[in-house]
């Protein structure tokens, strides 16, 4: 969907709403107590009630969005961002173009976005032509490692080991002979150490048997 389409899916609060519910309905809400699947929707208080043991839940319950007081419209927007576009934006940066108040819950529910949207491409695993490579980034080491002498090269402890996967396509007859192949889906895990055992470990878990 692009952005411009959202407006149209999602108008308002009341909208996204409607659609959560209809999403919750058709994944099937389970009662933790008693385990009925029946429930009736109380719209005055927006909850769900069940059936059997009359015990009520709000609509965020035992979803990633459980806890958050944020209007569901925040939620839907910020995921609409991030499956749209592919660059990265920051918490303070949605909450000045949302206008909310405060930092905190924004920065949270980004956080949680991508919690669930990591263990999403934690599960992906590539088939066809696959490549890999190892990646470093800068850290900061924690205090109580600092007594360790510090290494140099890529195995000092200021570096993070980082495993970078892709899944990659000839490309028939390539407009640019200098990009002769195609990148898909990408993944780049943090590792403890560059031994080929860890890296064939992390590996053999995202790749198929095919690939
Ligand atoms: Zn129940």
């Amino acid at each position: 969907m692009k952005l411009l389409d959202f407006d149209k899916h999602f108008p308002s609060e009341a909208v996204c709403i409607e659609k959560f519910k209809e999403l919750r309905n058709k994944s099937g809400i389970v009662c933790p107590h008693c385990g009925n699947k029946e429930h009736i929707w109380l719209p005055t208080s927006m909850h769900f009630e069940c059936k059997s043991c009359h015990s009520s839940r709000s609509l965020s319950s035992g979803t990633f969005m459980h806890g958050s007081k944020l209007p569901f419209l925040y939620w839907f927007i910020a995921i609409h961002l991030f499956n749209s576009t592919k660059k990265t934006f920051s918490a303070s940066e949605m909450q000045r173009q949302l206008g909310h108040k405060r930092y905190q819950p924004i920065w949270e529910m980004l956080h949680k976005i991508r919690s669930v949207m990591g263990q999403r491409d934690a599960q992906y695993t590539f088939s066809g032509m696959f490549e890999l490579d190892e990646g470093f980034f800068s850290t900061e080491r924690d205090e109580n490692e600092k007594t360790e002498p510090l290494k140099r090269g890529r195995g000092s402890q200021k570096k993070s080991k980082v495993l970078v996967m892709v899944e990659s396509q000839q490309v028939e007859n390539p407009k640019n002979p200098k990009k002769p192949k195609r990148v898909n889906h990408l993944k780049m895990i943090v590792i403890p150490d560059l031994k080929a055992k860890t890296i064939y470990q992390k590996a053999t878990i995202s790749i198929d048997k095919d690939a």
